[in-house]
């Protein structure tokens, strides 16, 4: 059979550039009311077997880069669970079609990860539901913009610290006991960890901790045969900046500032979470691989 070539595609035309429309939805804010809709992926990821048999738990599968490497990972083969709000059912319906389209097991397991006790229940859940875990992924994330640490109140601080830096102590505290030597755990982090914007006081020092947790664990795991890493995305066209996690003129010139000159989309991220999930990446762990459009990188 011959193989047919590769077009190239020109990374800086490839996608939608700025300026874009105001828009804006209550949070969590649905991928599927976005405009332009992100590219997940849905038409364009073809996997080759990468994952095949692998059992994975993503949080925030619903939309943005959750959902590009759940639809992914199940083009790799891989059975899926993904968690999100009930207010994003609609994008989440949608999700679990696509993995069951590849005939691979798609769960779906909606709640607040702000509390411990869904935390746990999430894990046992995905794990009765799949027959096992060996792919957890700690995606979702909230996001805020805020022009002054006096804006943010005492509950907004403990809702960004719950959901980002709390949720995947617990998951991963629950889920330890199932991850057998050659599992994976991925945390989604951020160039925000380096580089942090004034607007994202509380934000930006979670994805710090994030990539901080990611490096500690990598060590206490790697004896257990563990790999632990992170992806550190740059501007990403996705439902958390048009629900409060950016400025209307932020929105308007978003990724403009990258040398791109233009945001990514979640399915340039998503090969990044197979690769690190993948058995032949097996020397990577404490890893964070970035994708920002050529900034924000230390
Ligand atoms: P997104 O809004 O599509 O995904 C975030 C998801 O987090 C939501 O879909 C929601 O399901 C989930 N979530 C938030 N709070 C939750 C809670 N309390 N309980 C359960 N689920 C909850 O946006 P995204 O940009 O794809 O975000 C994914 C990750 O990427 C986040 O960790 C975010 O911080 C990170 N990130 C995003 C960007 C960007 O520019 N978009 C850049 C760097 C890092
Ligand atoms: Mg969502």
């Amino acid at each position: 059979m011959e193989l047919k070539s590769i077009i190239l595609e020109d990374p800086t035309t490839k996608y939608p550039r700025p300026p874009f429309k105001e828009q804006s939805q209550p949070w969590p804010g649905l991928a599927s009311k976005m405009d332009p809709k992100p590219d997940h992926g849905e038409t364009s990821y073809k996997g080759s077997n990468r994952l095949v048999g692998r059992k994975a738990l993503i949080t925030g599968g619903d939309s943005g880069m959750g959902r590009a490497a759940a639809i992914a990972y199940a083009r790799e083969g891989a059975d899926v669970a993904i968690n999100y709000l009930p207010a994003e059912e609609t994008d989440a319906k949608e999700v679990i079609a696509l993995i069951k389209k590849e005939g691979r097991k798609g769960i779906a397991i909606p709640g607040d990860l702000r509390e411990e006790s869904f935390c746990q229940k999430l894990v046992a859940d995905a794990v009765n539901g799949l027959g096992g875990l060996d792919i957890l992924v700690n995606n979702a994330g909230r996001q805020q913009t805020n022009a002054s640490i006096l804006d943010i109140s005492t509950e907004q601080f403990d809702w960004t610290m719950k959901t980002n830096i709390y949720a995947p102590f617990w998951i991963i505290k629950a889920a330890l006991s199932y991850l057998k030597p050659g599992s994976v755990i991925i945390g989604t982090s951020s160039e925000q960890a380096y580089d942090p914007s004034a607007d994202l006081y509380d934000y930006a020092q979670t994805k710090a901790a994030t990539t901080n947790y990611i490096k500690s664990l990598a060590k206490q795991l790697a004896s257990k045969g563990i790999r632990v890493n992170g992806v550190a995305p740059g501007p990403i066209w996705t439902a958390v900046q048009i629900s409060g996690g950016a400025t209307q003129e932020k929105l308007k010139h978003f990724g403009e500032q990258t040398p791109f000159g233009r945001p990514g989309q979640p399915a340039e991220l998503a090969s990044i979470y197979v690769q690190l999930a993948a058995a032949d990446a097996s020397y990577a762990t404490g890893q964070i691989y970035g994708s920002s459009g050529g900034a924000g990188q230390p």
